[in-house]
């Protein structure tokens, strides 16, 4: 008697689906693919995704290749395609491998919860064509749903206008900015990458540098914290991205760790893919890089271990997944809420530093050294009315 193949459901149809979609077929996987626009592609999507007319790739044909579909004529034309080159390499790959039977477009997924019953899971989604909402148990579920969409919210403008608004504004007026301010966070740690003409730009006036919180921010002004009103014809959002994961159930996202307004690290998961205490569910393409080479990568190995072709990691090697796990120096954060509170509190709320990677050592001599000294730098930074945060 023929097996009876595995069911997985895979949320995105951008890259990173379209891996997981071919090497689940292969892999005799049963694979729908769910994509909430009305075509594949992504972020490549020349409808709906992020890339402006004359954009072409930064990273070269050679490193942006499908490992088992190279592009035809070597080298192409160009040796940085066109985002249009790009659309038509993915669109041909799912040409070639006959994906598109297995890809439902205007479904867009709503909730992806645990069957505790059956195992596995129940996916939720919405086809947009008819409105209906339709639920259905797979046995596996990929998130491919991508992490450079996602505006981080400025309230209210809507994410459609503000895509269009970019795509527009690169196409048409790069080059012709007057004279340009630059709003910085007071509070909050900036990630500047300088450039080498930034302090000169700001000598000559050509940059206006304001300490200031964007509050909201309308067709033609921002507002800001101090109640003042900024006129701007252009705005260029340089504040990051937010990853949307709020189809999945709490549990989910309890066990990933998933911290939507965390720009650097949303999730947390063993190789970026699987995650302990949640078998069954992988994300592919979710970590911050522009490389496809990884997301291929991801979904050969999802799939594979979906399938039985290879073991999954288990829980415990997925939980010593770090540096400081595999030189047994990772602090118990958990027995130290109860067993030293105050310090607890320090390092949590105050104190970010190397020395928490000696709490755990047998070594008490190392152990009561790294502890006076944290205590020292909270009283010294943390508790003088005029002193700012490290
Ligand atoms: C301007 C720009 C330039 C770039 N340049 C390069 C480059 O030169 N080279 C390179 O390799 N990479 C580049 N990248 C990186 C790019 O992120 C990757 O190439 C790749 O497109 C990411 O694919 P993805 O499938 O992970 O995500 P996405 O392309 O974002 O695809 C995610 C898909 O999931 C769908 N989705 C989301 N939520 C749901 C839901 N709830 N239900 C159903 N569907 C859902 C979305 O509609 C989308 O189609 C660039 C990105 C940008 C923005």
């Amino acid at each position: 008697m023929e097996e009876v193949s595995k069911s997985v459901a895979i949320i995105g149809g951008g890259f990173s689906g379209i891996f997981s979609l071919k090497e689940a077929l292969e892999n005799r996987l049963s694979a729908t693919l769910f994509e909430r626009e009305n075509a594949i592609g992504g972020l490549w999507n020349p409808e709906s995704g992020a890339m402006w007319d004359n954009m072409c790739t930064n990273i070269s044909f050679v490193s942006s290749m499908i490992s088992d579909y190279p592009w035809t004529s070597i080298p192409p034309e160009r040796e940085f395609p066109t985002n249009q080159q790009i659309f038509k390499y993915l669109s041909d790959y799912a040409n070639h491998f006959k994906l598109y039977e297995n890809i439902q477009c205007n479904a867009k997924v709503t909730k992806v919860s645990r069957n505790h019953q059956q195992g596995g899971y129940q996916v939720e989604y919405i086809n947009s064509a008819t409105g209906q909402s339709i639920s259905k148990a797979f046995d596996f579920v990929i998130v491919a749903t991508g992490i450079l969409k996602s505006f981080l919210s400025l309230a209210t403008l809507k994410e459609e206008e503000l895509a269009a608004a970019r795509r527009k504004m690169f196409d048409s007026i790069c080059g012709q900015l007057s004279i340009p301010s630059l709003f910085i966070e007071p509070d909050q740690p900036s990630f500047l990458a300088i450039s080498d003409d930034y302090c000169k730009q700001v000598r000559d006036g050509c940059l206006i540098f304001k300490k200031a919180k964007v509050v909201e921010m309308t067709k033609d002004s921002l507002i800001l914290d101090d109640g003042s009103l900024e006129r701007v014809d252009d705005v260029i959002l340089c504040q990051g991205y937010t990853v949307d994961l709020s189809f999945l159930e709490q549990e989910i996202k309890d066990a990933i760790q998933y911290i939507e307004s965390d720009t650097i690290q949303p999730i947390i998961a063993h190789k970026e893919v699987f995650c302990p205490s949640m078998p069954g569910i992988a994300f592919i393409g979710i970590y911050k890089s522009a490389d496809t080479t990884v997301m291929e990568l991801q979904a050969r190995w999802a799939t594979k271990v979906f399938s039985g072709a290879i073991k999954p990691p288990t829980d415990e090697e997925m939980r010593k997944d770090s540096i400081a796990a595999a030189v047994q120096a990772m602090p118990d954060l958990k027995s130290l809420s109860t067993s030293n509170p105050s310090l607890y509190k320090m390092l949590y709320s105050n104190v970010n530093t190397p020395l928490i990677y000696r709490l755990s050592t047998n070594n008490t001599q190392h152990n009561d050294r790294a502890i006076q000294i944290i205590e020292e730098i909270d009283k010294l930074y943390y508790h003088q009315p005029n002193k700012s945060n490290l």
